[in-house]
C-alpha cells in the first residue's frame, strides 16, 4: 500500500464534488446573472466545508495508520489550515475569500462562464490537493511523535517525478524535530519513522 492511497481515494470523491457543485451554480449563474456574489458564496462555503471533512477523514485514517495512540481532533486540523504554510506560502482558511472573488470578479467582469468556471475548478482543486498531501504528511508525523519516535527517514515518491533536491535527500534519516520542510508544491515525498 502506497503511502498516498487513501487521500487518493479521496481526492477522488472530492474533485467529482467539486465538479458535480460547480456545474450546477454555473447553471444557476445562466439563468440569474444577478444573484452572482450570494451564488458563489454559497458555493465556495459548501466546498470548504467539504473539503475540511475530506481532510479529516484523511487525518484520522493516516493517524491510525501509522499506530497513533491519541486521535486526531478537528482542533488538531484547524489549527495546522489556520498556520501560514511553508509550502503553499498561505493560510488554507484565509485563501476561501481570495478564491471565491477572483472566480466572481471573472464572472462579473463578462467573463466566458464555461472557460471561468473551469479556471475556478482547476485553481480550488489544485489547492485541496496540496493541503491534503500536507495533512497527510502532519497526522503521520503526528502519529510518530505521539509515539515517541526520534528519526524519520525522507522517502520520494517514486511514481512520480521526483526534482533534484528530493532525490538527494531519498533514504536520508533526520531527527523528527528537525526534518526538512518539503522543498517544492506538489512534492509527494513522505516520511516513514525510524526504530
Ligand atoms: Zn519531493
Amino acid at each position: 500500500m502506497k503511502f498516498y492511497d487513501y487521500t487518493d481515494k479521496v481526492l477522488k470523491y472530492l474533485r467529482r464534488y467539486i465538479i458535480h457543485e460547480f456545474n450546477r451554480t454555473e447553471m444557476q449563474i445562466r439563468t440569474d446573472e444577478l444573484n452572482i456574489i450570494p451564488k458563489t458564496v454559497d458555493l465556495y462555503d459548501r466546498l470548504y466545508d467539504e473539503a475540511i471533512k475530506a481532510f479529516l477523514k484523511i487525518a484520522k485514517h493516516k493517524y491510525k495508520e501509522c499506530d497513533g495512540t491519541d486521535t486526531i481532533e478537528i482542533a488538531w486540523l484547524m489549527g495546522l489550515l489556520k498556520d501560514a504554510n511553508p509550502i503553499t506560502g498561505y493560510i488554507f482558511v484565509n485563501d476561501e475569500d481570495r478564491k471565491r472573488q477572483y472566480y466572481t470578479e471573472s464572472l462579473l467582469s463578462g467573463g466566458d462562464v464555461s472557460r471561468e468556471t473551469k479556471k475556478a475548478m482547476r485553481y480550488l482543486y489544485g489547492s485541496f490537493k496540496e493541503y491534503a498531501d500536507i495533512v497527510t504528511n502532519e497526522a503521520a508525523m503526528k502519529a510518530y511523535s505521539d509515539t515517541g519516535t526520534e528519526f524519520v527517514q525522507w522517502n520520494t515518491a517514486e511514481d512520480c517525478r521526483v526534482c533534484e533536491d528530493c532525490r538527494e535527500k531519498d533514504g536520508h534519516i533526520y531527527p523528527i524535530n528537525h526534518a526538512p520542510v518539503k522543498p517544492h508544491y506538489g512534492c509527494r515525498c513522505y516520511f516513514t519513522k525510524v526504530n
